[in-house]
């Protein structure tokens, strides 16, 4: 169902219901009132035909029967009956109408002085009349006419006002709902003309004065945030494929020389150790391309306590196995006496990735293979920097080199892919860790990495 006839109908509900218990409230109270208010005027007839029967003894009750009949304040389908102290009919008006009465209603006048009652549609009183010692009681009913027209004619209004309430709650409810939830449709018509080809596509936030504004403003953040990702796997794709078409059009060109040209034993060996070198690349590339993918589909969920000088030891060793020229050495800043100053809490593999990619770098970009590890802490953070003296890197190209593929131009000649610097990134963040560079060209470079440890 859609929101703007639920809206509507949720609406026309509550306002019916209102109308509905507010209509029935107002016809409960006046018919308590009119019923209350004809009480007492029965109770007034029946006191007045009392005094006038057993008080002046000069009015004999035929008399008093035509001055009932014709008096101005003479009650619809009247009838007044007076039993004397036996219970035996003593008085009873003109006997058009009748009264149901039995000893079980006259002695419940006796014993409760007033009682109010009804017989069929009339309502009843009975009252106990004292006088001279002796007790009268006298019943006096009457149908109220006129009260009951006023409620039947009430009853009407309050009908036909709550049918018209309730159509124009339903055509209110469907305007407003249709007025609040026109800009969402509006939203779902631009929305669905958004394509990959049109990530750049923005909804009217209308100032984002209101909830819908703020709605439109948040969808507008998420497209910009799939924007720069898709033109991140964009130009991840393109610079992977540009990647690794080089050392394949180098194969190909190597195999069809191999193949086309008459060349020596001493030719294909050389051709093949390229072959070998073009093949080597393409693992590496292949690697790097895996670490890329690998800390977006690993999550810390599955977080461990690591002790940080334990993984750049292992990085360290790993390294010197590959490439046993290099020189690292590790230090500590200060002698870490509580173990949990350089615990953080992580996954092992990836943070081990962050410190071979930096060593190896250090190594790689001096001509002295040599890279210095300090481990540090602070209050909140494990703290280590990897330090080299090598080529350095250019002031403009600080930020750039934790893009994907991207290397400065004094890094060109020796080998690597730009891919190892955006892992790094992505890991520590992971982390919720920090990264940074400083460095100078021609003297060497400091990588500072800072994860927040458990104490
Ligand atoms: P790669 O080393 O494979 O090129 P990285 O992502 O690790 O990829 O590094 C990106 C770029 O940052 C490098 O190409 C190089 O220009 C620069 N760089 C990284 N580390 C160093 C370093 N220690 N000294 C000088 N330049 C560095």
């Amino acid at each position: 169902m859609k929101i703007q006839t639920k809206i509507a109908i949720q609406f026309s509900l509550i306002v019916g219901s209102l109308l509905a218990i507010f209509s029935f409230v107002i016809y409960q109270l006046f018919a308590e009132f009119r019923e209350q208010e004809y009480y007492d005027r029965l109770k007034s007839k029946a006191i007045t035909t009392a005094q006038l029967l057993i008080k002046v003894d000069e009015i004999d009750r035929d008399l008093l029967k035509i001055i009932d009949k014709n008096t101005l304040t003479a009650l619809v389908d009247e009838k007044v009956l007076v039993f004397d102290q036996q219970n035996k009919l003593f008085y009873s008006s003109l006997d058009d109408h009748v009264i149901h009465y039995g000893n079980d209603l006259l002695n419940r006048v006796r014993k409760e002085k007033y009682v109010e009652t009804s017989d069929d549609e009339n309502e009843v009183v009975g009252l106990l009349y004292e006088l001279n010692g002796q007790n009268y009681i006298i019943l006096a009913s009457a149908y109220d006419k006129f009260g009951h027209s006023k409620m039947a004619n009430l009853r009407d209004i309050l009908y036909s006002g709550l049918v018209i309430g309730i159509l124009i709650t339903v055509l209110l409810g469907i305007f407003f709902a249709g007025n609040a939830l026109g800009p969402v449709n509006q939203f779902i018509s631009q929305i669905s003309t958004i394509t990959a080809n049109n990530l750049r596509e923005r909804l009217d936030e209308r100032h984002g004065k209101d909830e819908i504004g703020q709605l439109a403003a948040a969808f507008n953040k998420m497209m910009y945030r799939l924007e720069q990702s898709f033109e991140l796997q964009k130009s991840f794709v393109s610079h992977a494929s540009h990647e690794l078409r080089t050392p394949l059009a180098a194969l190909k060109s190597e195999v069809e020389i191999s193949l086309d040209e008459k060349l020596s034993v001493a030719q294909h060996r050389g051709i093949l150790e390229n072959i070998r070198k073009d093949i080597n690349r393409l693992i590496a590339l292949s690697n790097s391309l895996l670490q890329i993918v690998r800390p977006l589909k690993s999550s810390i969920n599955s977080a461990a306590e690591v002790r940080i000088d334990d993984v750049v030891f292992q990085a360290q060793d790993d390294l010197l196995l590959s490439k046993p020229e290099y020189r690292i050495s590790v230090e500590y800043a200060k002698e870490p006496e509580n173990e949990k100053h350089i615990t953080v809490l992580g996954d092992e593999p990836l943070l081990k990735t962050v410190f071979t990619n930096l060593i190896s770098n250090a190594c790689k970009y001096s001509a002295n293979h040599q890279a210095l590890v300090i481990i540090n802490f602070n209050e909140t953070h494990t703290l280590v920097s990897v330090q080299d003296e090598g080529i350095g890197i250019p002031a403009e190209d600080l930020t750039a080199i934790f893009e994907p593929f991207y290397r400065s131009k004094n890094a060109l000649t020796i080998s690597g892919f730009g891919v190892g610097l955006s892992v790094c990134k992505r890991i520590v963040e992971l982390h919720k860790g920090k990264i940074h560079v400083d460095s100078q060209l021609q003297h060497g470079s400091k990588f500072l990495v800072e994860l927040p440890h458990i104490s």
